[in-house]
């Protein structure tokens, strides 16, 4: 081989490197600009499916703090996923002991010729990934994307295996982040958001609906009589019932909605592109809900009632959250002075 030729391979694999190195550059730019969750996942997902050229992907993760298994994130891409099958791995399978062992991506079968088995993958298995690779963050695997075949191909090669290592570097961390950001936003208890995340929510809700003229509506709750729970059953019959109450609420909401508990046994929602009077019907709706369920606690069958305000934004009126909120809070007001159980709005 000629020097030239040399220079110009050398050149080549420089300019890759380069691209590459800008390349993460990016995908670390927007990994980092988010902390919710579910966007951060599609975000990755689709990044790792461009950068490899795959079809399908998929992202293994814990769903909570106490968590002992990681099990197969719903925005999966394009894997068929049986219903009927549970797609969880153990923390302590065999096959998760070795990614922390020997760190970096592998197939089904390196995995089989290093454990003798597939090491507790045997669910994912059944998914037929071509590669698979572990996200470790603070020295701990907190998760583990699956890819399916290459568009055009056959295998991975060498550089793009570390390639997609140091994206699932950058991936771990940016879940680790999103991750303690959840936990440290949300009401262990009830599971629902805390107060402080629901008002910053709020203020940029407020500021996207003023601009775009779109409707937003808040709907605070307060349980009926919830002192007598406590004082009749103990504090945690009251627990038992915030946190039956606090399903019901999140069950009738949607993804973009953000349901808090605002203090002790007041819940408050947070609905975008949504008029007062569809707030008052989501309001009615949950209202009959949770009167309707008999929640048991130590055999007693217990009738839970809960009052609700509900209050449209106006940008002319509403000069910060805590004014929409507190008109909200009034109509609920209003709702306990008429009897309770019931809604009622703010004009
Ligand atoms: P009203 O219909 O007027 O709302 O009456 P209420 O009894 O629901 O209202 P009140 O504000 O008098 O009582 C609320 C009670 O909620 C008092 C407080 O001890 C209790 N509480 C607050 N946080 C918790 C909690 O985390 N667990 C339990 N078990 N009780 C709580
Ligand atoms: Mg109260
Ligand atoms: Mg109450």
């Amino acid at each position: 081989m000629n020097d030239q030729s040399e220079l110009e391979r050398l050149r080549d694999d420089y300019e890759k490197q380069v691209f590459d190195l800008k390349q993460l550059l990016e995908v670390s730019k927007s990994l980092n600009s988010t902390l919710d969750y579910n966007i951060l996942i599609d975000s990755i997902l689709y990044t790792i499916m461009g950068q490899m050229k795959v079809l399908k992907a998929a992202l293994y993760a814990k769903k909570g703090i106490d968590s002992t298994y990681f099990s197969l994130h719903r925005n999966y891409k394009g894997f068929d996923v049986e219903r009927t099958v549970s797609y969880t791995l153990p923390e302590d399978a065999p096959a998760l002991k070795l990614f922390a062992r020997e760190y970096h991506p592998y197939t089904l079968d390196e995995i089989r010729s290093a454990l003798g088995d597939l090491g507790g993958l045997d669910s994912m298995a059944r998914l037929q990934p071509s590669l698979i690779i572990p996200l470790k963050a603070k020295g701990q695997i907190n998760g583990i994307i699956i890819l399916g075949d290459q568009i055009m191909g056959s295998g991975f090669t060498e550089g793009e295996r570390e390639y997609v290592q140091n994206i699932a570097v950058l991936a771990a961390i940016a879940i680790n982040n999103a991750f303690l950001f959840e936990m440290t936003t949300t009401d262990m208890m009830t599971k629902l958001r805390m107060k402080h995340y629901f008002y910053t929510v709020l203020m940029e809700r407020m500021e996207q609906s003023s601009l775009s003229g779109r409707p937003l509506s808040v709907v605070m709750m307060d349980i009926d009589h919830f002192k007598k729970f406590n004082d009749t059953y103990g504090h945690s019959c009251g627990d038992v019932v915030l946190k039956q109450v606090a399903q019901l609420i999140q069950s009738h909401i949607r993804g973009n909605d953000v349901a808090a508990r605002y203090g002790g046994e007041e819940f408050c929602l947070l609905l975008p592109d949504t008029d007062l009077s569809v707030a008052a019907k989501i309001a009615e709706r949950i209202r009959q809900s949770v009167g309707a369920t008999v929640i048991e606690y130590e055999g007693q069958k217990l009738n839970v009632f809960i009052s609700l305000g509900a209050a449209q934004f106006d940008s002319s009126r509403d000069l910060s959250g805590k004014s929409l909120i507190d008109r909200a809070d009034k109509a609920l007001y209003r709702s306990k002075q008429e009897g309770r159980n019931r809604v009622s709005v703010s004009e």
